[in-house]
């Protein structure tokens, strides 16, 4: 009896040791890796994200002019890769952690972008986003005045293969 009444006493005098947590919210300590996001109004679409998602959870599909970055995050393995490789810092990882629910659609995120149509055959090939930080990136602002972005950015890789190739056999044969 003596060894019980000691247990008891130990423990009391213990105090709490659990949080309250449900009932009282909690946050995540720094540099926290929790439930996955895009940032709809950052994303370029470039799909880089889904190159290096280990669970292939992201996903890019083109359906006629739109282009859907979709992210099933319920197989995430918060590696953080997505977030490293983004170029605009449109996949981040939150510090949200309460990920539990009923509804599996609740885990996915999804962000739609308007592809632009190859200025030659028509085909879209890219996001406006991305073709827009391409021209921006190879001729920034300031050097477009001088150098404007060249014709072939508007093409699909396809037409801009073939021009590029009639291009340099005229200086072939120009020579
Ligand atoms: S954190 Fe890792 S597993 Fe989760 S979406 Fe990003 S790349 Fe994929
Ligand atoms: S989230 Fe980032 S890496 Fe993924 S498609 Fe959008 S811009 Fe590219």
């Amino acid at each position: 009896m003596i060894p019980i009444l000691k247990e008891v006493m130990i423990c009391l005098r213990a105090g709490r040791v659990t949080l309250p947590y449900p009932f009282k919210p909690m946050k995540a300590p720094d540099r926290f890796r929790g439930r996955p996001s895009i940032d709809g109004s950052k994303c370029i679409g470039c799909g880089a994200c889904a190159e290096v998602c280990p669970p292939r959870l992201i996903t890019v599909t083109d359906t006629g002019t739109t282009r859907c970055v979709s992210m099933d995050y319920s197989r995430c393995t918060y590696c953080a890769r997505c977030q490293e490789i983004c170029p605009v810092q449109s996949a981040q990882l939150t510090d949200d952690f309460e990920d539990a629910t009923a509804n599996r659609g609740d885990l996915k995120v999804s962000v739609e972008l308007e592809l632009v149509p190859c200025e030659t055959c028509g085909k879209p090939f890219t996001t406006k986003r991305m073709l827009a930080k391409m021209s921006d990136e190879f001729n920034p602002p300031w050097l477009q005045e001088k150098f404007p972005v060249p014709d072939w950015f508007q093409l699909c890789p396809d037409c801009r293969l073939e021009k590029t190739g009639v291009a340099l056999d005229r200086s072939v044969k120009h020579d």
